[in-house]
């Protein structure tokens, strides 16, 4: 048995388990079935049924695989279950890792391009991590399909790309309980979900998709290549027809070259038009001490209190957030009026007046020449 089929097989039986139904193990390979009313309807199912993972299957049982009748039985009676699962990590605070020389990881991991910063003192303390996962489709004249992650440190903004896999492989589903006397980092509201989402999640999607984009566009140019050529060369032609005779069919000749050119050219733009669906699969909160990093960072006459959490199942310490867009790329910068850790980006030149501002304090215009945002 392959370790996908020995996966489903697995994920079927607790499915089914858990939807009231009697699940027995039969050789090979398989399971047999005593289904509730539910079950049955929603798996379109009889009441005792066999159903096989492998090639080798015990007799008479139905074939179960990775193909899209089963997934949409099996998505029905999955219903919103599991689309939203909380894990507390099974770790003491007491006894969980500690960095073995803070100063040198901060030094690694945080630059900031007009700022200082100090560490204050490395303790710890409990954070809540939520990882949203998306499932993603492009069509184009190919299709593409993948599965996207998206973490962020509720605490301070940070994503936490870096180590969403570890935390992944880490945790489960659990019932761990958590101490009431623990203060955890409240849950963001819609609002702000939303905008974390707004600004990561296009732009995770590119960057999961750039080879797609890349070889779409090669193709694109390709064809639009040919099709000129192809054109250029008809109408050369006949303007040479023309220059010797010229005759009212060749005149209208090259009229319809043209035409035909231009339909080619739109059919091409709907070939490569792109549409991209994304769809939400499922939420995990997780929860779980960490190693804090306290820091005070400077900006001309200001000051500001922050910090960055080291993970200790990962034994990494989370990049700094972009206070604006939420991306991990480009350097950073300290804004003058609120001290905000935004990437250049977000701090780059207003395209109207040249003077840069801090995109996460003027989120509409530019404060110098309140001209909307560029
Ligand atoms: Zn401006
Ligand atoms: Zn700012």
């Amino acid at each position: 048995m392959e370790q996908s089929e020995t996966v489903l097989k697995a994920f079927v039986k607790q499915l089914t388990e858990a939807s009231g139904a009697l699940v027995e193990e039969i050789e090979p390979n398989g399971l047999e079935i005593i289904s509730t009313q539910e079950l049955q309807q929603k798996l379109k199912l009889p009441e005792l049924t066999r159903l096989g993972f492998a090639l080798e299957r015990p007799k008479g049982a139905e074939r179960v695989g990775l193909e899209t009748e089963w997934l949409e039985r099996l998505g029905r009676l999955l219903g919103q279950k599991g689309q939203f699962l909380r894990s507390v990590a099974p770790l003491l605070i007491q006894t969980m890792p500690t960095p073995s020389n803070p100063e040198r990881i901060l030094e690694h991991n945080l630059t900031l391009q007009n700022a200082i910063y100090r560490l204050v003192k490395v303790s710890p303390a409990w954070t809540r991590y939520l990882i949203f996962i998306f499932h993603f489709t492009a069509f184009a004249d190919e299709k593409r399909d993948g599965i996207l992650r998206l973490g962020i440190n509720l605490s301070n903004g940070s994503l936490i790309d870096n180590f969403i896999e570890t935390l992944l492989g880490e945790i489960t589903q659990n019932s761990n309980l958590l101490d009431e006397s623990i203060k955890l980092p409240p849950l963001w509201n819609t609002k702000q979900l939303n905008y974390f989402l707004e600004q990561a999640l296009p732009r995770a999607i590119d960057s999961s998709l750039s080879q797609f984009l890349a070889g779409l566009k090669r193709r694109q140019e390709r064809d639009l290549a040919r099709i000129y050529d192809y054109h250029k060369q008809l109408r050369r032609e006949s303007l040479l027809r023309m220059r010797k005779q010229p005759t009212e069919t060749e005149q209208a000749k090259i009229q319809a070259i043209t035409r035909e050119y231009q339909a080619k050219i739109v059919d091409l733009q709907q070939k490569y038009d792109l549409r991209i669906d994304v769809e939400w699969v499922q939420t995990l909160e997780v929860i779980m001490p960490v190693q804090r990093f306290e820091l005070i960072i400077k900006r001309r006459k200001g000051e500001r209190h922050f910090h960055l959490d080291w993970n200790p199942l990962a034994k990494k310490l989370e990049s700094a957030p972009c206070e604006y867009s939420y991306s991990l790329e480009g350097k950073r910068m300290v804004c003058d009026d609120a001290l905000h850790i935004v990437s250049e980006l977000a701090h780059r030149d207003c395209a109207n007046c040249a003077k840069a501002y801090c995109r996460a304090c003027h989120l509409l215009k530019c404060p110098k020449c309140g001209k909307s945002k560029t």
